[in-house]
């Protein structure tokens, strides 16, 4: 029997990036002695996804005098200091691995940056690969990054492949075209109705996790 493949996710499925920026954004505006108005313009730079491209344009606009290189590894570390991920998470992957799925990372975004929060959460050690679109220039919603995420974990996209994911393109869309079940992580929010539905919606992450145990268990069942 092919191994069950299950792909996660990272920013707002297993961390909260939102929250994390947030508070960042409040530390680096006092360390630069930035004011409210600048506060909401530095999370807005940052707010879908950040690259040292965006702190030359912060640098830019506060003339700071430091290089964009060092804002871009303060970052990194910053982030890497306030990131985590629910312990009940954590424990959910391990879970997961010892019931016989692959268990994978799927994350648009710049390597170092992602890297440092995978290995400061714990998260790095407790899956069997993780792929970065940054990598390979390859972005979901393309195939191409699932593929290689698949392919990280040691298989390739097969009838048993999952996407656990809080974005309804790069994510859900993107991971039914690579042909994978998808869970869409709903954070409170309604999904799109125009957009063709996830096979599942759950809160949040723990319940994603439960809900693919329970698929693992009576795959079993009915394979024996
Ligand atoms: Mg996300």
């Amino acid at each position: 029997m092919q191994r069950l493949l299950v792909l996660f996710d990272l920013d707002d499925t297993l961390v909260d990036r939102r929250g994390t920026l947030a508070d960042w954004a409040a530390e680096f505006t006092a360390r630069h002695g930035l004011g409210d108005g600048e506060h909401a313009y530095v999370l807005g730079m940052v707010a879908e996804r950040a690259y040292p491209s965006t702190f030359d344009a912060i640098r830019s606009s506060y003339r700071l005098p430091m290089s964009t290189d060092v804002l871009w590894r303060a970052y990194c570390a910053d982030i890497a200091a306030l990131v985590s991920c629910p312990a009940e998470v954590l424990d959910g992957l391990i879970e997961l691995r010892a019931a016989g799925w692959r268990v994978g990372v799927a994350t648009n975004g710049a390597v170092d940056i992602q890297r440092a929060k995978l290995r400061a959460t714990g998260i790095s050690e407790r899956v069997d690969g993780v792929f970065v679109s940054e990598e390979a220039d390859a972005r979901k919603p393309q195939t191409r990054h699932f593929v290689l995420a698949a392919a990280r974990c040691g298989t390739v996209l097969g009838d048993d492949g999952w996407m656990v994911g809080d974005n309804p393109v790069n994510d859900i869309a993107g991971g039914r075209s690579a042909g994978l079940y998808t869970i869409w992580i709903g954070n409170d929010r309604s999904w799109p109705p125009d957009d063709p539905r996830p096979d599942h919606t759950v809160p949040h992450a723990r319940a994603a996790i439960d809900l693919l145990l329970r698929y693992s268990a009576s795959h079993k069942r009915t394979t024996a």
